[in-house]
């Protein structure tokens, strides 16, 4: 009998060993998985914006060969591509900071209406095709943290709002104060997310089936950029969405000078 329980042990441990051996090979392999399409998807869209700008820089020269006057369409093309390739090549490198968890934010305090204010200024000229509805409370709420990275999340959700909606769509900033809790959430009424890809949206090079619809490009690294710096403030982040109807991204900030948490506070 004791022999019979010695081998049954054996015969268990090897299996347990194998098993793990097993397990750590399809980690590896996954991990080759993961940094392959990585190395394929971030090459892809690096090279992407190079042809148009390429072009433009060609009609450039050409002018300025033959002594015409410079269309000014095409500097600001190009600009646009070489803005493109920047906003690339930042996610890139906020995705490692982060990874290595050197991704560092100022602590200063921010009036929040002023800092939204500020950001759809700066967008609504450069997206003509939507229209940008804003709504804020009276009173200032304060924020303590990074102005520039909170600016970075509020572009990077409007920005997904306009990619993600048909031209012609409205999209709605709204601030509000729930507490000692700022709440910001934009709206868009464009294709939404489908139900069961939601819980990956703030992963790494995520993007969800719709993506390809909306014809743009992207990393997905947005989404995972904007929850590391929510979080870092004491936040939150999270969307509501259905297909075809649009999707509100919401994120939580605490605000400096708080009321008593008097009203319940929207959640996932
Ligand atoms: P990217 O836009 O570069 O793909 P993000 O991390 O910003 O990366 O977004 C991840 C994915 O989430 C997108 O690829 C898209 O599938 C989805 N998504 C983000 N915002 C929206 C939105 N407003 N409407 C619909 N889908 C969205």
């Amino acid at each position: 009998i004791i022999g019979r329980v010695w081998s049954y042990r054996d015969v268990t441990t090897e299996r347990r060993a194998q098993a793990e051996r097993e397990r750590l090979l399809h980690e590896a392999e996954e991990a080759i998985r993961v940094r392959d399409d990585f190395l394929s998807i971030a090459s892809h869209e690096l090279k992407t914006p190079l042809t148009p700008l390429k072009l433009h820089l060609q009609v450039l020269r050409q002018r300025a060969v033959s002594g015409q006057p410079f269309p000014l369409q095409h500097v600001e093309k190009a600009l646009a591509q070489v803005a493109r390739l920047s906003g690339l090549i930042n996610d890139l490198l906020d995705t490692s900071r982060i990874q290595a968890g050197r991704l560092e934010l100022r602590h200063e305090p921010v009036p929040l209406q002023q800092l939204t204010r500020e950001v759809l200024a700066d967008l609504r000229p450069v997206s003509p095709h939507h229209t940008l509805e804003y709504e804020e409370p009276d009173e200032t709420l304060t924020i303590q943290g990074d102005r520039g990275r909170l600016a970075q999340v509020l572009v990077n959700l409007l920005e997904n709002a306009i990619k993600y909606s048909p031209m012609g769509g409205t999209i709605r900033l709204t601030v509000e104060r729930y507490g000692g809790q700022a709440l910001v959430s934009v709206t868009d009424r464009g294709i939404g997310i489908p139900s069961d890809q939601k819980a990956h949206l703030f992963e790494r090079f995520f993007r969800a089936r719709n993506a390809p619809i909306s014809g743009f490009g992207g990393l997905g690294l947005g989404l995972y950029i904007c929850r590391d710096i929510v979080e870092h403030h004491g936040g939150r982040i999270w969307v509501e969405s259905e297909v075809g109807s649009g999707s509100t991204f919401r994120f939580t900030l605490p605000a400096l000078e708080g009321a008593a948490d008097a009203h319940a506070l929207p959640g996932p």
